[in-house]
C-alpha cells in the first residue's frame, strides 16, 4: 500500500520499564463520573446515566515538560483522570469479565476549553471544540495491570503551583471501570488500543501560561508539566 503522502505517525504512549509503546486507537471520555464534580457543574449525579465524548487518538501523547496553551480560549481547565488502556477488544463485554480487557493504566489530563464547552452546552452543540483540540490529553506512562493489579481505589489528586486543586478517590467513581467498559462495548466494539478517560473529581479550575501542574494517582506515580 502506498499513500498520496506520508501517513501521520501512530499515536502512542510510553510503557514503564519497556522499550515498547502502547498504540492509541480511539479515546473515549466519561462525563461527570464523580458526584462532587457533577454537582459543581450543576447536575444531580444520582439521576443521570453515564454519557461519553471522544477525542482524536493523537490528542493523547507523552506528558511533555512544557504543555502548549491552546488557541481560542480564555478559560482553560485541568481535569485529572484515571486513564484505562484496553489491551483486548470485544463487544457486549460483561462487567464481571471487563478487567480481563485492560492492558494497563495511566495518569492523564482531560484538558478543557471550558468557555467553548460552555457555549456548546448552551446552544446544544457538540463538545469537540471544547474537548478534542490538539494536545488535549497528555498522559503519563502506561503501567501494565500485571504490575499494578486492578485499580479500584486510591487517591487521585492535582496541584497547580504546589497548591491543591483536585482531590478524590478512585473508589468514588459513580460508574466503575468495569461498568464503563460494559456500557461502551454495548454500543461499539472495543478494540485493543482504545483508551478510556474515566472522569475527573471535583475542583476543576483554570490554568494560565506559566502555571506548573503536578498530578498523580496511587500506584501510577506523578506527572508534571508547565503550561507554556
Ligand atoms: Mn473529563
Amino acid at each position: 500500500m502506498t499513500y498520496v503522502f506520508n501517513r501521520a505517525p501512530q499515536a502512542s504512549l510510553a510503557v514503564v520499564d519497556s522499550e515498547k509503546r502502547f498504540p492509541v486507537r480511539r479515546v473515549f471520555c466519561v462525563g461527570r463520573n464523580y458526584g462532587a464534580h457533577a454537582r459543581e457543574m450543576g447536575h444531580d449525579p444520582d439521576r443521570e446515566p453515564p454519557f461519553f465524548f471522544t477525542k482524536p487518538a493523537d490528542a493523547v501523547f507523552d506528558m511533555p515538560d512544557n504543555w502548549p496553551y491552546p488557541p481560542e480560549t480564555n478559560d482553560l481547565h485541568h481535569e485529572i483522570e484515571l486513564v484505562v488502556l484496553i489491551g483486548k477488544g470485544g463487544a457486549n463485554i460483561e462487567k464481571a469479565n471487563a478487567n480481563e480487557h485492560i492492558f494497563g493504566y495511566a495518569v492523564g489530563l482531560d484538558m478543557t476549553r471550558r468557555d467553548l464547552q460552555g457555549v456548546a452546552k448552551k446552544l446544544g452543540r457538540p463538545w469537540d471544540w471544547g474537548k478534542a483540540f490538539d494536545f488535549s490529553a497528555p498522559c503519563g506512562p502506561v503501567h501494565p495491570v500485571s504490575e499494578t493489579g486492578i485499580i479500584e481505589q486510591g487517591s487521585i489528586w492535582l496541584e497547580v503551583n504546589g497548591k491543591s486543586r483536585q482531590s478524590g478517590d478512585i473508589a468514588d467513581l459513580i460508574w466503575s471501570v468495569p461498568e464503563v467498559i460494559e456500557i461502551i462495548s454495548r454500543s461499539m466494539k472495543l478494540q485493543a488500543g482504545d483508551v478510556i478517560m474515566t472522569g475527573t473529581p471535583a475542583g476543576v479550575g483554570a490554568v494560565v501560561r506559566g502555571d506548573k501542574i503536578s498530578a498523580g494517582i496511587d500506584r501510577l506515580g506523578k506527572i508534571e508539566t508547565m503550561v507554556s
